[in-house]
This record gives C-alpha cells, sequence and structure tokens, in this order.
C-alpha cells in the first residue's frame, strides 16, 4: 500500500441528464479494473446522486457531491446538509470550488466551517484551492494559496486534517485548456503539504492527498502524475468522457 493512495474525483459540474449520468457510472464500473490502484469518485449533480449511487452499488468507485451546506438541518432554503449527503450513500463533497468561491461568494471562512460540518458528519472533505491569473501574474500564489488553506482548514485537528483531500487549483487552469507546468503545480502541493505540516504535524501532511485540477487531460496528466506531491487529480471536463476519465486514473496507478 503507498502512503498516500492516488485519488482521481470527476467534478460533473452542472452537466449530463440522469440517463447519461447513470451511463457514465456504469461504464466507470465496468471499466475499473483499468485504474485498480486508484481510488475513483464520481461527484454528480446533487439531483442525481441517488441515480448515480445506484449504478456504483457493489463497486468501490466512491460518491461525491459538489457542495454541502454548514448547518445539519433547517430554514436554508435550496440547500444539503452532509448528513443528507451521507443518507444518500455519499462519502466525500467538494468544498470551495472556485466556481463556488467566485459565483457565490464562498469565503475561506465559509468552507471552513462547510469542511468542519462535512467531517462531523463522517464525509471525506474535498477542499479546493487556487490563484487567480491576476494573482499569480501579480507573484502573490505563494501567499493566496497559503491563506486559503490556512483559513479552509482553521481549528482542524490532525485526525481531521488527515482525513482530508486537498484539491490544487489554479483558477486559470480550470475549464481553460491552460495547465499548470508540472514545475508548478509541484511547487504550490509542496507548500501546501508544508503548511499542512505546520497546521497538523509533518507525519500527517505527509499522508494527506493533495489533488492537481485544472484542464487536466489524457495527454498532459503523464507529468502531472511523476511529480512526488501530486496524488492524483480533481477533473472537471475530462470526466465527462469515460475515456478520459480512465486515462486520467490510469496514469494515477501505481505499479
Ligand atoms: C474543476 O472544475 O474542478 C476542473 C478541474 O475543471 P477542468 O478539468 O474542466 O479544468
Amino acid at each position: 500500500m503507498p502512503a498516500r493512495p492516488p485519488i482521481v474525483a470527476g467534478n460533473w459540474k452542472m452537466n449530463l441528464d440522469r440517463a447519461q449520468g447513470r451511463a457514465l457510472a456504469a461504464t466507470a464500473v465496468a471499466r475499473r479494473h483499468e485504474a485498480a490502484s486508484t481510488e475513483l469518485v464520481l461527484c454528480p449533480p446533487a439531483v442525481y446522486l441517488d441515480t448515480v449511487g445506484a449504478a456504483l452499488a457493489g463497486s468501490d468507485i466512491g460518491l461525491g457531491a459538489q457542495n454541502a451546506h454548514d448547518k445539519p438541518s433547517g430554514a436554508f432554503t435550496g440547500e444539503v446538509a452532509s448528513a443528507m449527503l451521507v443518507d444518500v450513500g455519499c462519502r466525500y463533497v467538494i468544498l470551495g470550488h472556485s466556481e463556488r468561491r467566485t459565483l457565490c461568494g464562498e469565503t475561506d471562512a465559509v468552507v471552513n466551517q462547510k469542511t468542519k460540518a462535512a467531517l462531523a458528519a463522517g464525509l471525506v472533505p474535498i477542499v479546493c484551492v487556487g490563484e487567480t491569473l491576476e494573482e499569480r501574474e501579480a507573484g502573490r500564489t505563494t501567499d493566496v494559496v497559503a491563506t486559503q488553506v490556512r483559513g479552509s482548514l482553521a481549528g482542524l485537528s490532525p485526525e481531521h486534517i488527515e482525513k482530508l483531500v486537498v484539491a490544487y487549483e489554479p483558477v486559470w487552469a480550470i475549464g481553460t485548456g491552460k495547465v499548470a507546468t508540472p514545475a508548478q503545480a509541484q511547487e504550490v502541493h509542496a507548500l501546501i503539504r508544508r503548511i499542512l505540516g505546520e497546521l497538523a504535524t509533518p507525519a500527517v501532511a505527509n499522508r494527506v492527498r493533495i489533488q492537481y485540477g485544472g484542464s487536466v487531460k489524457p495527454d498532459n496528466v503523464a507529468d502531472l502524475a511523476a511529480q512526488p506531491d501530486i496524488d492524483g487529480a480533481l477533473v472537471g471536463g475530462a470526466s465527462l468522457k469515460a475515456d478520459d476519465f480512465l486515462a486520467i486514473a490510469k496514469a494515477f496507478a501505481r505499479a
């Protein structure tokens, strides 16, 4: 068992209909052996969690949500609680995706509350961080990512930090076709691991999976997967095609 089992998650965002989601999940199950040592997670739109969960039943492919509220229940119209996600079979939840940070105003403090709630409910949060192009060009990547990691994970115990996954997703690489170079990604992943070491312990940080996300495709994944601190990928567009998603997962599979 490698120290950090690779993990590849597909973020379907607001794409595919029910039949397409069911079919994609069924294909992933049928071809799961192609990337046997990579942990796989599918994150469909919330309304299809049940359907996709049923298609994944009996396989070891995990079901994940794309968001959760930080409160367990109550008058929060349109929201979904972590315990409800567990109830429909989720094991993972993406939190703090840059689209939610930008479009829904989610701050590090909000992501922090959601992360605590998800962990309390027994979910594995996939906590997303990443700088904008403007921030990178201003030489602020380290500051921005460090602040996001510290803020999003503030107050978590080492035991909780060990359970979660961090996704480094430079905003300028998401959905743009512009992938970070392996060296750029590795540098930020190493930074994130150093900060995790300060928030928990270096030994714990060494066990936390850090995914790269941002225009990962079958033809650019190999060099990313070869980096020592890149433990998997959070995949958007390419996760909508079974061939591409499985090829990416295979690139991370350990012999
Ligand atoms: C994402 O939204 O998490 C993502 C990485 O998207 P894409 O792969 O399409 O860039």
